[in-house]
């Protein structure tokens, strides 16, 4: 039986002081909802503040991106997996649009950094998604399964249990307007039989997260789809109240 997972993708948003009122009000609140595995992924500046006021929590942490360098030296602004781990880092976002789109990042880097993530006992949330353009020509499947199929060939088949993936329709980003209930569960259930076609334990273990404007008015119409395991959520990860009431439409 698969937790669901609700994360929270902060984005570049926050303060100490708001951070800190935002983390404990989660502390406080989702604690009743033990069956959901809830995360925070705030800015890298911010990590050490979630780590420390998380300690003996049940929420956990993540990071919004990885390098793609292993190593250390002279690669200025990255940060590489193995520090992300030293201090208690659970999940890093690969491959969300906004990298995708405004950095470039190609199919191959993110599977790469998916790779890398698993390598250091990090999970990845690996976001996958089609612009509006893309669906309206019909392409929606394929241009997913290019994306998906990056991240299988790259990753050892026995590395997939470490994987989390996401579908994010890019067109329903911070946009207000959220994907039909029959467009999530057609991509989450062709996204989980890609995965069975490599291995079956994986593809019932694998959590798929769906993201784009979810809020609590329409959380648990899509948390209650089978093949839907949880959240990425942007905007309304940023206020306590929706994002505990997008955590209980998950419980
Ligand atoms: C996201 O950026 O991962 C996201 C899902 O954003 P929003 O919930 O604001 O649409």
């Amino acid at each position: 039986m698969r937790k669901k997972l609700v994360a929270g993708n902060w984005k570049m948003n926050g303060s100490l002081t708001e951070n800190e009122a935002l983390i404990n009000s989660l502390i406080h609140r989702s604690a009743r909802f033990q069956s959901v595995q809830v995360a925070v992924i705030p800015p890298y500046p911010y990590l050490a503040q979630a780590q420390q006021l998380l300690h003996s929590s049940t929420i956990v942490w993540g990071a919004q991106d990885v390098s793609l360098e292993t190593g250390y030296g002279a690669f200025t602004g990255e940060v590489n997996a193995g520090m992300l781990k030293d201090f208690g880092c659970e999940y890093v976002i690969v491959g969300h649009s906004e990298r995708r789109q405004r950095h470039h990042e190609t199919d191959q880097q993110v599977a790469r950094k998916a790779k890398i993530a698993v390598d250091n006992h990090l999970k990845p949330i690996v976001c996958v998604g089609e612009t509006l353009a893309e669906r309206e020509k019909g392409e929606t499947l394929s241009v997913l399964s290019r994306q998906i199929d990056a991240v299988l060939n790259t990753l050892a088949i026995e590395q997939l249990q470490q994987v989390v993936l996401a579908y994010e329709p890019i067109w329903a980003i911070g946009t207000g307007k959220s994907a039909t209930v029959q467009q999530v569960q057609e991509v989450h259930q062709t996204l989980r039989q890609r995965v069975e076609s490599l291995d079956w334990v994986s593809a019932q273990e694998l959590n798929i997260l769906y993201g784009g404007s979810v809020k609590p008015s329409n959380a648990l119409e899509l948390m209650s789809l089978p093949d839907v395991d949880g959240a990425l959520v942007g905007g309304a990860s940023l206020v306590a109240e929706d994002f505990i009431a997008i955590i209980e439409a998950a419980a």
